[in-house]
């Protein structure tokens, strides 16, 4: 089935309409018709070749909510006319201990991503949500609460997973204190999920202009990163800190905030390494520590809990003639907080 989608010819080119082929829906299947999709700093990077790992041509996306059009005979979980999302997986093995566990993105064959990857057998690419319609495999689909407005859900297949995994895995919960560093697309939703979950928020910015979102969004405190004098006041006081930077920034600063046994999740991707201190970590046995995504069970739990808490993600909707656009927007930091496709300008 041949499908309209915007797509990347190489990494110095801006992306253009393109035309995809979904296949023909399988009995394990469910074919969406997308609605929404996000614009996520990943994207970007991979687009613009940042990671070494881009192939081209490449339709970028995967933050996609959409309408159920299609199912397979063996498909239980959705019907047609439901909602459903889709992240940052399409597919993995699903018997090797880390699938067997439910995370997915750990998959010892190599999960299949949303796009510039492989279906598992490892030669048909993905496309991903900058497109009308979408093809995937019943357990890679995720149940979306009618409650919510559906351009907002969009961006919480990854933004928001990706910050609700490390607040689960750290325990977050009443009375924590935890510092989101930069407040973008990820950092947003770190927010208002930290604060949701009862713990005390410190945004920590680059950025004044957004101290009265910060707050607005859930934060108790603001502080600029850019004045010497932050790391000075809150030296030593942070249980967590969920770091959402994209660009290179010094990690050694950051882990000072931490107190004794305190722990920073990397979530954020700076395309080239940055260099960590051995004393950084070794006074007040602090932790560093990464996170990606999450698994689908988890997803599914964090569309449960911003169901109940009523979190979608601040959006601006735009059409799709003006991904190019977004993109130098955002790197510039000129978003609140997330850029959302209205797929039918594709
Ligand atoms: P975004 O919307 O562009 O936000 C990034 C934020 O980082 C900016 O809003 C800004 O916040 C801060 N920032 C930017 N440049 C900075 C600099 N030079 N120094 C300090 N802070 C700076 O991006 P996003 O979509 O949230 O994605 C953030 C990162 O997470 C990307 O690298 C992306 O690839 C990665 N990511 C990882 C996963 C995962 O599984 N681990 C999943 C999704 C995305 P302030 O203005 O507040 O400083
Ligand atoms: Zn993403
Ligand atoms: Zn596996």
């Amino acid at each position: 089935m041949k499908t309209r989608a915007w797509a990347t010819p190489a990494a110095d080119q801006p992306l253009a309409p393109f035309e995809v082929d979904r296949r023909e829906v399988g009995p394990l299947d469910v074919q969406l018709d997308i609605l929404f999709s996000g614009i996520c700093h990943s994207d970007i990077h991979q687009a613009r070749g940042e990671w070494g790992n881009s192939k081209f041509p490449m339709v970028p996306g995967h933050e996609i909510v959409g309408r159920v059009t299609k199912v397979g005979a063996q498909v239980t979980k959705l019907k047609v006319g439901d909602l459903a999302g889709v992240g940052c997986m399409v597919d993995s093995c699903r018997t090797c201990a880390p699938c067997d566990h439910g995370d997915e993105q750990f998959c010892q064959k190599g999960s299949a991503f949303t796009y510039n990857s492989t279906e598992m057998d490892r030669k048909t690419p993905t496309y991903g949500g900058y497109s009308k319609q979408v093809v995937v495999t019943e357990h890679f689909t995720l149940k979306v609460p009618t409650s919510l407005a559906l351009q907002g859900v969009a961006p919480l297949l990854c933004a928001g997973i990706t910050t609700y995994s490390p607040l689960r895995q750290w325990n977050c919960k009443k009375g924590d204190r935890v510092g989101v560093v930069g407040l973008g697309g990820l950092g947003h939703m770190a927010v208002k999920l930290a604060a949701a979950m009862g713990a005390e928020v410190t945004m920590l910015s680059t950025s004044r202009s957004k101290e009265a979102d910060a707050t607005r969004l859930g934060a108790t405190s603001f502080a600029l990163t850019t004045e010497r004098s932050t790391f000075k006041t809150l030296a030593g006081q942070f249980d967590l800190l969920i770091d959402t930077v994209s660009a290179p920034h010094d990690l050694n600063s950051y882990l000072g905030l931490l107190r004794p046994y305190g722990a920073m999740a990397l979530v954020g991707v700076p395309p080239k390494p940055l260099e960590v201190a051995a004393f950084s970590l070794i006074n007040g046995n602090r932790r560093l520590a990464g996170s990606s995504i999450g698994g689908i069970r988890e997803t599914q739990e964090m569309l449960d809990f911003c169901a109940k808490h009523q979190i979608v993600a601040d959006v601006e909707v735009i059409p799709a003639e003006k991904i190019n656009v977004a993109y130098e927007r955002m790197v510039k930091n000129d978003v609140r907080y997330r850029f959302v496709i209205d797929a039918a300008t594709i």
